[in-house]
């Protein structure tokens, strides 16, 4: 009997036993290929010699160091690398193990920073409901996905949720991409208006939602004017770039592209790209300074912040990225897979809708796809397409979503950033196959 917990109780796993670039194989030999990196987490692929001969030299030098006695030249040079590549304004980067660590750590950092400032009123946070923030108590609060929060509630956290940007069912007929973005946005000026500004203390959204929704990124504008308002009203702008961050949609922080530099950003997954758990909260000179101005301490931490090794890890992910010219591949092999999924599923009687950016890639399952009605929940077609396409060898991420009250199926697709030509189009392939023999043998 394992004394494993896994996550489900009643299903056992294959062993796996190694990991090569883009394929991770189980004691039985299967070759699995990995079309989503786990979630969005292996970045580089497995095996990558670079990054693993870095933690060895750091784990030579030193493994761990408590940081109430001392920084280590890993995490001090993985920061200033971050801050150098990051949006203009965040100048401090606080390590940390994952990203429910970053974004709790960002949660609990806006809170202190306006008790700092005199306004200790302002604790409401906005978010959006086709979200995830993470698992522990104040980041589920934060994510707006029924499904994850019901059992937990009440959750811990002063929050309420605004409509996400999700133009393909809510843009109305007639309305323009861009002034789609701004009616979304806007509903955070009515939320901030409705509660009161000065009881609200920060909006957090992701980018490009990931899991929840499947790679959906914002509508032109919208976070510009997301921005905007947050500065109108002092609501301070946490980005959680978890998922979509460290380069997986073709720049290294995702917001670039939306030309907005955030107070608050949370990265992890891909920083680490599983060598080693690793994530990480930069937060602007104002917040930092506040702070260091006022009690000179962040009343927060985890044992393991800012461990060498794990800063060892993210360091040498960041030189690999860089040094091999990755970005490049995710922009160039993003639109190989965007391409490839179009002449795939672009008149799938089943799927409503293909969208991403760079490696970060999802398609939306419909029953129907002239109505975009969602199939029925009961139906658990995530769970099964997820199960055939890993018994055919393909690793994808398919999710339930809720989709404002309604539960829609997704898979999200995040390859390694090393994944090639022929490995895209047996992705799709298997994919294929996945959906297909899942739809065809369900009766709804
Ligand atoms: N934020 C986002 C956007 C995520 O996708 C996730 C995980 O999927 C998290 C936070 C939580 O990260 P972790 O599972 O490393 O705690």
């Amino acid at each position: 009997m394992s004394h494993v917990f896994p996550r489900h109780c009643h299903k056992p796993l294959p062993t796996v036993v190694g990991g090569e670039g883009c394929y991770l194989i189980d004691s039985t030999g299967k070759r699995y290929l990995d079309g989503s990196g786990g979630a969005a987490v292996s970045c580089l692929g497995h095996g990558d010699a670079g990054v693993i001969a870095a933690v060895k030299d750091q784990l030579d030098k030193v493994a761990f160091a408590h940081t109430g006695f001392f920084t280590s030249e890993p995490a001090e040079a993985l920061a200033d690398r971050l801050i150098a590549a990051a949006p203009a304004g965040l100048d401090r980067v606080y390590l940390v193990s994952g990203g429910s660590e970053a974004t709790e750590s960002a949660i609990k950092l806006a809170r202190q920073y306006f008790v700092e400032t005199g306004a200790p009123e302002r604790r409401h946070l906005i978010a959006r409901r086709q979200s995830y923030h993470g698992n522990t108590l104040g980041a589920l609060a934060a994510g707006g996905n029924q499904w994850r929060r019901a059992q937990f509630a009440p959750l811990l956290v002063e929050v309420s949720h605004i409509a996400p940007c999700y133009a393909y069912r809510l843009q109305e007929a007639g309305e323009s991409a861009e002034a789609y973005g701004l009616r979304a946005a806007q509903e955070l000026e009515d939320e901030i208006l409705r509660l009161g500004a000065e009881t609200v203390m920060a909006f957090i959204a992701e980018p490009v939602v990931g899991a929840t929704a499947g790679a959906v990124p914002p509508a032109p504008g919208y976070f510009r004017k997301i921005r905007e308002i947050c500065d109108r009203y002092g609501v301070l702008l946490i980005l959680d770039e978890v998922m979509c961050g460290m380069g997986r949609t073709g720049t290294l922080f995702a917001s670039e592209q939306d030309g907005i530099s955030p107070d608050i950003a949370c990265v992890a997954k891909g920083l680490g790209a599983g060598y080693q758990p690793i994530g990480a909260m930069l937060c602007s000179g104002e917040i930092y300074d506040t702070i260091a101005r006022g009690s000179g301490f962040f009343q927060h931490g985890h044992t393991y912040i800012g461990h060498p090794a794990a800063a060892a890890a993210g360091l040498a992910v960041l030189s690999a990225i860089e040094d091999r010219g990755l970005l490049h591949n995710v922009q160039a092999r993003g639109a190989l897979l965007d391409a490839a999924l179009r002449a795939a599923f672009g008149d799938h009687p089943h799927v409503g809708d293909i969208r991403g950016r760079g490696l970060f890639r999802g398609i939306e399952l419909v029953a129907d796809r002239a109505t975009k009605a969602p199939f029925d929940p009961a139906l658990g077609l995530a769970g099964k397409i997820k199960s055939a396409a890993f018994e055919a060898g393909l690793i994808c991420y398919p999710m339930s979503g809720t989709i404002d009250g309604q539960r829609g199926d997704h898979v999200l697709l995040a390859p390694p950033f090393i994944i090639d030509e022929s490995q895209i189009e047996a992705l799709v392939a298997m994919l294929h196959g996945a959906i297909d023999a899942v739809i065809g043998n369900t009766t709804y």
